[in-house]
C-alpha cells in the first residue's frame, strides 16, 4: 500500500510528510503498561549486557557503525521523509551515527576505567583508592523532532556503551527513523530487549520518566523543566540539552566572507531548527552595510523546496506545523515595531510546509525575533558599537546553549568566548563542534543542565563507586578508640606541622 493510501488505527499517531502533506506512516501510542512492560525486558537484559564488558559492547557497536555507512540512503530517506529536511542534510545524521558508534566502541573502556586516587589528607595515610564507573540499569532517551537520529539514537549509542540497556521514546512528530534503529538492531544482531523504543506522545514520555534508572532528555526548555522535576522527585539522574538563541558576533576585521557562508550555514541549516542555530546577529558598525549585503545575497540564492535528490535543496520545509505560527508571528511583530525585511518573510505558496529564508534589520531588543527561540529560517541582524556591546547584548538572554565569533585577531575571539554566557563557542565557525565528539557540548542557563560528548558524555549514564583499601592494616589507628591523650597529642602536633602556621620562636 502506498505511503499516501496507508490507514491508520484510531488509537495510532498519523506521521506526516511535511513537504508533500502526505501520510508518512503510523505509530502507536503506548501507555503506561506498554511502557512499563518494555522497562521490564530493558532491565531483565541489562546484567548479560553489562556482563560482556566493554570489548563485547564494542564489537556490537562497530557493526552499527558498519550498518550506518551501509545503510545511509535508507536512513536519509525515513528522516527526509519525517522530518521534511534535505536528503543532504538526512544523510548527515547517518553519518553521524557511524562517527558515533565507531567513536563510542573506541572511548568508552577509557572514559570508564577505573581511575586511581591520590590522597595527601594525613588521615588516611596508606590507604589505595580509586573510583568505578558502574551502568545505572535502565536508561530512558526522550527527543525532539528537528533531528529524529542526531538527538535521539545518538544519545543512545554512549548509554550502550556504558553497560545500560536503554529505551528510547522519539518525538511523536518524527517517530519512523527510532522504528528503523529498532529494525538496524535486529539486523546487526544485537541482543533482545538491549534497545528498545517507546512511541508516543508526552504522557508516553512521562511514564517512561516513571519506571527508568536514568533520564537523557532532549527538547524544549518548558518540557525540560517538567522532567527536571519528577527526576528530582525520584531522585534519579537526568541530563537536559533544551533550546537556544544562539547568537552570532561579526566584528569590524573579520573575513566578511568567511564569516558570511559560516553564519547562512549557522542559520539556515535544517531550515534553523537546529537547537544550535545562530539565531541573532551583532555586527560591527564598520562592516555592517557590507555583511547585510552578503548574508543577504546568499539567503537568496538559496533553493528552498522539496529534496528530490542530493544536491537538490538547500532548506526544507518545517516538520512541525506549529512552528508556522512561531515563526510567522516573529516576522510580523518585528515589522510592527519597525524592522525590516531585506528577503523573505513569508510562507511559501504551494504543497508543503515551507518558509522564505528570511533577512531582518532594523531590530530593537524588545521584538520576539531577538528574545524567543524562533526554530525557523529567519537572521535578525543588529549594528553594533563595539565588541563590549555585542557581549553585552549576546548574554541579555535567558538561554545560553552556543555562540560564534568572527575576528583575525586570535587573542580578541579567546576573550570575547570567554565573556559569552553559552556552553560551547566557536570562533570564525559554526555548528562544526557536533563533530568533534571528543568536546562536551551542553547548555548554560535555560538551555540545559550536563553535556554531551567527552568524558562526561558516558560518566552521566553511570553510577559512580569510591573504593578504599587499607595497604598496612594496623591494629589500631592513631585515631582509634579507645582514644589516648598521647595518640591524640600526637595527631595535634602532626596536624600543626603540615597544615598549621610556621613557627616564629
Ligand atoms: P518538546 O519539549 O515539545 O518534546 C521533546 C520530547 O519530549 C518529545 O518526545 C515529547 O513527546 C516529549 N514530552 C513531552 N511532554 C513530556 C513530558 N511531560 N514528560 C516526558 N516527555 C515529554 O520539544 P520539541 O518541540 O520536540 O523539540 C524542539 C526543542 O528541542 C527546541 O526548543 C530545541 O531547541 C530543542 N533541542 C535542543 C537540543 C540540544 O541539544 N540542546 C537539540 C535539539 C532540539
Amino acid at each position: 500500500m502506498s505511503a499516501g493510501l496507508m490507514r491508520v488505527a484510531a488509537e495510532d499517531i498519523p506521521v506526516e510528510n511535511p513537504s508533500t502533506g502526505a501520510l508518512a506512516g503510523s505509530v502507536s501510542n503506548m501507555n503506561e503498561t506498554e511502557v512499563e512492560r518494555l522497562v521490564a525486558v530493558a532491565r531483565a537484559a541489562q546484567p548479560a549486557w553489562q556482563a560482556i564488558g566493554f570489548k563485547g559492547r564494542a564489537r556490537h557497536l562497530r557493526s552499527m557503525q558498519r550498518w550506518f555507512v551501509d545503510n545511509i540512503d535508507r536512513v536519509a530517506t525515513t528522516i527526509h521523509e519525517e522530518n521534511g529536511k534535505s536528503l543532504d542534510e538526512a544523510a548527515i545524521e547517518a553519518v553521524y551515527g557511524a562517527i558515533a558508534s565507531a567513536f563510542w566502541a573506541r572511548k568508552a573502556h577509557s572514559y570508564l576505567a577505573d581511575q586511581k586516587v591520590r590522597s595527601r589528607s594525613i588521615l588516611v595515610f596508606g590507604r589505595s583508592m580509586f573510583i568505578r564507573y558502574a551502568p545505572v540499569g535502565v536508561v530512558g532517551v526522550i527527543g525532539p523532532w528537528n533531528n529524529p537520529l542526531l538527538n535521539n539514537f545518538g544519545d543512545v549509542i554512549p548509554a550502550l556503551a556504558a553497560g545500560n540497556t536503554v529505551i528510547l521514546k522519539p518525538s511523536e512528530v518524527t517517530p519512523l527513523t527510532t522504528l528503523l534503529m529498532v529494525e538496524m538492531a535486529k539486523e546487526i544482531g544485537l541482543p533482545s530487549g538491549v534497545f528498545q523504543a517507546a512511541t508516543g506522545d508526552g504522557a508516553t514520555g512521562a511514564a517512561l520518566v516513571e519506571s527508568v534508572d536514568a533520564v537523557m532528555f532532549t527538547g524544549s526548555t518548558r518540557t525540560g523543566r517538567k522532567v527536571a522535576a519528577r527526576c528530582g522527585e525520584r531522585l534519579i539522574p537526568c541530563s537536559l540539552e533544551l533550546g537556544g538563541k544562539d547568537p552570532a558576533i561579526v566584528l569590524a576585521d573579520a573575513d566578511l566572507d568567511r564569516a558570511a557562508a559560516m553564519i547562512v550555514f549557522g542559520s539556515m541549516h535544517n531550515s534553523g531548527q537546529t537547537c544550535t542555530s545562530i539565531e541573532r546577529a551583532y555586527v560591527e558598525a564598520p562592516v555592517f552595510d557590507e555583511f547585510v549585503a552578503k548574508v543577504t545575497d546568499l539567503y537568496r540564492s538559496l533553493r528552498l523546496g522539496e529534496s528530490t535528490a542530493l544536491g537538490s535543496s538547500d532548506c526544507g520545509s518545517l516538520t512541525f506545523p506549529p512552528q508556522l505560527e512561531t515563526i510567522t508571528g516573529h516576522v510580523s511583530d518585528a515589522v510592527s515595531r519597525g524592522a525590516t525585511i531585506l528577503t523573505g518573510g513569508h510562507v511559501q505558496p504551494g504543497v508543503g510546509r515551507f518558509f522564505q529564508p528570511t533577512i531582518l534589520v532594523d531590530v530593537t531588543p524588545d521584538m520576539a525575533c531577538l528574545r524567543e527561540e524562533t526554530f525557523g529560517p529567519t537572521l535578525p541582524i543588529v549594528k553594533v558599537a563595539d565588541a563590549e556591546e555585542a557581549i553585552r547584548l549576546s548574554n541579555a538572554s535567558p538561554y545560553g546553549l552556543q555562540a560564534s565569533v568572527y575576528t583575525k585577531n586570535k587573542r580578541v575571539a579567546e576573550r570575547i568566548a570567554r565573556s559569552l554566557e553559552a556552553g560551547t563557542v566557536t570562533i570564525n565557525d559554526s555548528l562544526a563542534n557536533y563533530f568533534a565528539l571528543e568536546l562536551p557540548m551542553g547548555g548554560w542557563k535555560d538551555s540545559g543542565l550536563g553535556t554531551r560528548h567527552g568524558a562526561d558524555g558516558i560518566r552521566k549514564f553511570t553510577k559512580r563507586q569510591s573504593v578504599m583499601r587499607t595497604r598496612f592494616p594496623m591494629k589500631k589507628e592513631l585515631h582509634g578508640m579507645p582514644f589516648e591523650a598521647k595518640n591524640s597529642r600526637l595527631l595535634r602536633r602532626i596536624v600543626e606541622i603540615a597544615y598549621g602556621h610556621p613557627r616564629t620562636s
